[in-house]
């Protein structure tokens, strides 16, 4: 008679090595186990080299878990400085690009930002990043898909402060005017005077805009009270800002 295996069972390294442990179902690079903060510091310290100098957006972009913010198929290249699609057409911004912003953001600002209006939530992942650094978070998107998204996405992060609206965020968003900061993840051909509108004195603007060439810069706009003031910064690629919902 076969000896019964005793209780617990000890399976052969060759079988337990084919069990997916929690890093290979992430897709992450092995050697991380359930923690990915290690990838996340390397992907920190890649910002920083390229110039990323603002300790909290460091912090931020370091506790932020990109890869919970797309499919699983992607999640191996969640912290690769590059956009990646979320469906519906749209993409992730690059980890970069978010941190420039929200750097450029916090210029001349010490400690946390007040209210902050993003346009263009996708799957909830700029918003999940900005809500570490800002006291409130308004965040509009137009596809009712990725709005739907990205609740699913932020909700086990149980973030108090960010409210995630449906609707056409060229209109802004007047009942939580006046904003500390606005921040657009869809370019248009020109900043939206509503946007200007809701934004505080003393508020900065960050959006990327068509300019003549067609090709989109990143445009700072400042309100003070003399009026605005725009400085037009790189050239960037951003999906299109669009009119209405779908
Ligand atoms: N903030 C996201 C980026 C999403 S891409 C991130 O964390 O990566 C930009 C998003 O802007 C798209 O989902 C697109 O549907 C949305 N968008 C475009 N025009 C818009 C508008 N007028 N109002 C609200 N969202 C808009």
């Amino acid at each position: 008679m076969k000896e019964r295996p005793s209780f617990p069972a000890r399976m052969p390294a060759s079988v337990s090595a084919k069990i997916a442990k929690p890093s290979a179902v992430l897709n992450l690079p092995q050697g991380l186990g359930m923690d990915s903060s290690a990838v996340r510091r390397r992907m920190v310290e890649k910002l920083m080299a390229q110039g990323l100098s603002d300790l909290l957006v460091q912090q931020a972009m370091g506790e932020v878990e990109r890869h919970r913010f797309v499919d699983s198929g992607l999640a191996n290249q969640a912290y690769e400085d590059t956009s990646l699609p979320i469906g519906l057409g749209q993409t992730i911004s690059k980890p970069s690009v978010v941190a420039r912003m929200i750097e450029l953001l916090r210029k001349g600002v010490d400690g946390r930002l007040g209210r902050v209006l993003e346009i263009g939530t996708g799957c909830g992942y700029q918003a999940a990043v900005l809500s570490q650094l800002a006291t409130e978070v308004y965040s509009i998107e137009r596809l009712r898909g990725l709005h739907d998204k990205a609740r699913e996405n932020l909700r086990p992060l149980r973030l108090a402060t960010v409210h995630l609206l449906f609707g056409d965020g060229m209109l802004g968003f007047a009942a939580g005017a006046p904003y500390a900061a606005i921040i657009a993840a869809a370019g248009g051909e020109a900043i939206p005077q509503a946007w200007i509108d809701q934004l505080a004195v003393g508020g900065r603007l960050i959006a990327p805009v068509v300019g003549r060439a067609n090709g989109q810069s990143l445009v700072v706009l400042d309100k003070t009270a003399q009026g605005v003031r725009q400085t037009v910064l790189e050239a960037v690629h951003f999906v299109p800002l669009k009119s209405g919902v779908a």
